[in-house]
């Protein structure tokens, strides 16, 4: 067996690296071989952006706070590791989300998916929009489809298809959200490429998502029953564990039989070797060796361990990632009288606050949050304005505050306040993003065979995401060492 004793050093301990690690030792498994991976993480705790603090009567998400479950492969994994019957979806009681407009908060438009409207009346209706800008989205309906041969951005595509004032009023917070990033210059390819297809499919975007959700609606008819032995999964977009996400990194990291995970330990240098393989040097001094290594860190940290003529001017180099920071008001119980009825609200660019979205935590998860005691959590900077990151915690909780009291009048004194900051976090995927990463990865296989690519800074940042690219890195080892 070729791949015996061979020796596979993972680089981070965040849900790729992990996800990295478990799969291949399934992989190596199933297949008889027996590896040597060695995880080295270079802070004193596993996760990476997955954090959870539990304080008190609160379970705090300092990053990430949930899952999709439309993309399958965080499901499938909770359910390999055996804790799929733990996960919470969001309340079924507060399902409305606001969007701020000239100072207010609107309900977004019933049908309104992932930006685009899918129900007449309710948008038809809305405060969110002028008549002008209700009627230019409904060209949507009778525009042209576009060729186009390369990436665009976001922006300019739903500009193109519904107007200017969809795309700043609607659009822009509810998907520049995700990214922290500004919708003109993210890549319609490395974000939503379903719109694209939808748009060359069905002509129209409102078209191309009334057929899709009748078609979701037509499976949902029949409920999809749980294979034999597994949990029903909570009706849900989204989905966490009652005791934060920090569960599934545990989950994980306690899967691992064959894996030595080392924490605090910070990669300093990979270099080739002679005969083959790689030198792994440790910021301690020591080296490892390796026949193949996965590197999961975020792109710019990667390449300051690799030889620099390999990775100047690459993709590595040239990802820009947004600095955002979290904070959280927790507040004692009834201080609140703001109806907080729903899962939070979202702010366009163009309302000028500090915060660019709030989560009415405890509205949205149950378990975040006992004894009548209330939770929210804001987030702010975003691409271009991360001045703000940098501020002081006391700052940054008292422009929060000013935010809160204008939006919701509430001037309540919080219990306690938290602050987690996330510099350069956010990778920006830019037009072309999709293109340089297939230029990078096919020049980084030519270069330097056994070396893999793998995390946020890739092909995708959701959690499910990235432990897809977890398990097909895992894939693509096990061939490499058995070639
Ligand atoms: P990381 O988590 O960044 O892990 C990389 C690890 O590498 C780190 O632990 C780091 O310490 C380590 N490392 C770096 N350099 C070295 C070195 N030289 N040697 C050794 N180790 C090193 N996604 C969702 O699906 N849902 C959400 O709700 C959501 N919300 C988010 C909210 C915030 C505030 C942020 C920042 C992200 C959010 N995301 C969300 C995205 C998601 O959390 C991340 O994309 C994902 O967790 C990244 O995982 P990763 O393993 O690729 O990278």
């Amino acid at each position: 067996d070729k791949a015996n004793g061979k020796q596979v050093v993972i680089i981070g301990g965040g849900i790729t690296g992990l996800s990295t690690a478990y799969y291949l030792e399934q992989a190596a498994r199933a297949q008889g071989h027996s590896l040597t991976i060695t995880l080295l993480e270079a802070d004193n705790r596993l996760g990476g952006k997955i954090k959870t603090d539990e304080i008190d009567d609160f379970v705090i998400e300092a990053g990430p706070d949930s899952f999709l479950v439309r993309k399958p492969q965080a499901v499938e994994l909770c359910r390999e590791l055996g804790i799929d019957g733990e996960l919470v979806g969001t309340n079924p009681h507060n399902k409305k989300t606001y969007i701020l407009h000239e100072g207010k908060l609107h309900r977004i438009p019933q049908g309104l998916n992932i930006g685009i409207p899918t129900q007449f009346m309710p948008f038809a209706t809305t405060g969110l929009l002028s008549m002008g800008g209700k009627l230019r989205a409904g060209l949507d309906l009778v525009l042209p489809k576009h060729q186009q041969k390369g990436d665009q951005s976001l922006g300019a595509f739903l500009e193109r298809r519904l107007g200017k004032e969809v795309v700043d009023h609607m659009a822009e917070p509810l998907l520049a959200g995700i990214y922290a990033g500004d919708l003109r210059k993210l890549s319609l390819r490395a974000t939503f490429p379903q719109f694209e297809q939808l748009e060359q499919n069905y002509g129209s975007l409102v078209r191309g998502m009334l057929a899709q959700a009748r078609e979701a609606k037509a499976k949902a008819a029949v409920p999809q029953q749980p294979e034999l032995g597994q949990k029903p999964l909570p009706n849900s977009v989204f989905v966490t564990f009652p005791n934060g996400l920090e569960r599934l990194i545990r989950g994980i990291a306690d899967a691992l039989t064959q894996t030595d995970v080392r924490l605090s330990t910070a990669v300093e240098e990979i270099t080739p070797r002679e005969e083959g393989g790689y030198t792994v040097r440790l910021a301690a001094g020591e080296t490892l060796t390796a026949d193949a290594v996965v590197l999961t860190a975020p792109t710019f940290e990667s390449a300051k361990l690799l030889p620099q003529e390999l990775v100047s001017g690459s993709h590595l180099t040239q990802v820009p990632y947004a600095s955002v920071a979290t904070c959280v008001l927790a507040f004692d119980k009834g201080v609140i009288d703001y109806p907080l009825d729903g899962t939070g609200f979202v702010i366009p660019h163009k309302e000028g606050t500090t915060i660019t979205a709030c989560t009415w935590t405890s509205s949205k998860w149950s378990h975040t949050a006992k004894n009548g005691k209330v939770l929210m959590r804001f987030y702010v900077g975003r691409a271009g304005e991360e001045a703000i990151v940098d501020e002081s915690d006391e700052t940054i909780v008292a422009r929060v505050r000013a935010d809160v009291k204008k939006i919701m009048g509430i001037t309540a004194e919080p219990m306690f306040t938290r602050v987690a900051r996330w510099r350069r976090s956010m990778p920006q995927y830019t037009v072309g993003h999709l293109d340089r990463v297939k230029t990078f990865v096919d020049q980084a296989a030519r270069d330097l065979p056994g070396v893999f690519f793998a995390g946020a800074g890739f092909t995708g940042l959701g959690i499910p995401d990235t432990i897809g690219q977890g398990k097909q890195t895992a894939g693509q080892i096990v061939s490499f060492l058995t070639k």
